[in-house]
């Protein structure tokens, strides 16, 4: 008989449907709580976001927003498997929370068909808990990041570009991702649209993505605060790189600190 817990009332299922996750000593149901109450952010509907929502949904995490102004290509599915081809043309976010819907008829997952820019950035993301950046827009990335080290909101980002992926987890006190990457003057970096992705890439970083989110949201050590995690699937190396806070960081720098 599958107990019945007062205060989820909209969750009338809960205990079975996390029942895997549940029976484990090092989870059990007060890590579940902190993951209905979360409040992510997921930037980015193609084949990160894709690959990171069945998870986010399938740990329980309450509130899910999706942020992508893009449409559906038929280039987008060999990657992007929430997808169907009936489904060309119609605008991700959308769509990728239909899905999730579907699969977990509970909590709280709103899409919003828009692109992310430094005017809606704040009103988008304000309240979350997590932010999680699986677009390979340099822009984006740059936003996110300032929002995150200025409203003290963890900020999870992976890529994938060709045979490699990485992970970093950014946020106050943490090397910020212009330590490593640079600001604006650097713009011109690659992405998947342009030298191609080799295609299981983005579940592997995916997956990587949505295990370090449940981490987070359940408030246990995040194994990328210091480290820029990187796999490359050619070799089976999977590298951690130190991270160093540059002190004349414009967002995470001397200046910056309290
Ligand atoms: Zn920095």
């Amino acid at each position: 008989m599958v107990k019945q817990k007062p205060d989820w009332p909209d969750w009338p299922d809960w205990m079975e449907y996390f029942a895997r996750q549940l029976i484990m000593p090092e989870w059990g149901e007060g890590a579940q709580e902190k993951l209905r109450h979360a409040r992510v952010v997921l930037v980015g509907a193609g084949g990160l976001g894709n690959a990171i929502m069945p998870y986010l949904v399938g740990l329980g995490i309450g509130h899910i927003t999706i942020i992508d102004d893009d449409t559906i290509e038929l280039s987008n599915l060999a990657r992007q498997h929430q997808f169907k081809m009936a489904d060309i043309g119609k605008p991700k976010a959308q769509i990728l929370a239909r899905r999730a819907r579907q699969s977990a008829p509970f909590g709280k997952i709103l899409a919003k068909n828009c692109r992310l820019d430094a005017h809606n950035a704040l009103k988008l993301c304000r309240g979350a808990n997590l932010i999680i950046c699986g677009t390979d827009n340099h822009e984006s990335r740059i936003i996110l990041n300032r929002l995150s080290y200025k409203y003290n909101i963890p900020l999870l980002n992976g890529g994938v570009s060709n045979f490699d992926g990485q992970i970093a987890l950014y946020g106050p006190g943490l090397a910020c991702y212009e330590c490593s990457f640079g600001g604006e003057a650097q713009n011109n970096m690659a992405n998947c649209a342009t030298i191609g992705v080799f295609t299981p890439m983005v579940g592997v970083v995916g997956a990587m993505m949505a295990v370090e989110a449940g981490l987070i949201c359940a408030q246990k050590p995040s194994n990328y605060p210091h480290h820029l995690g990187m796999f490359d699937c050619t070799n089976g190396h999977f590298m951690r790189i130190k991270r160093i806070k540059n002190p004349q960081c414009s967002v995470c720098g001397l200046q910056n600190e309290t």
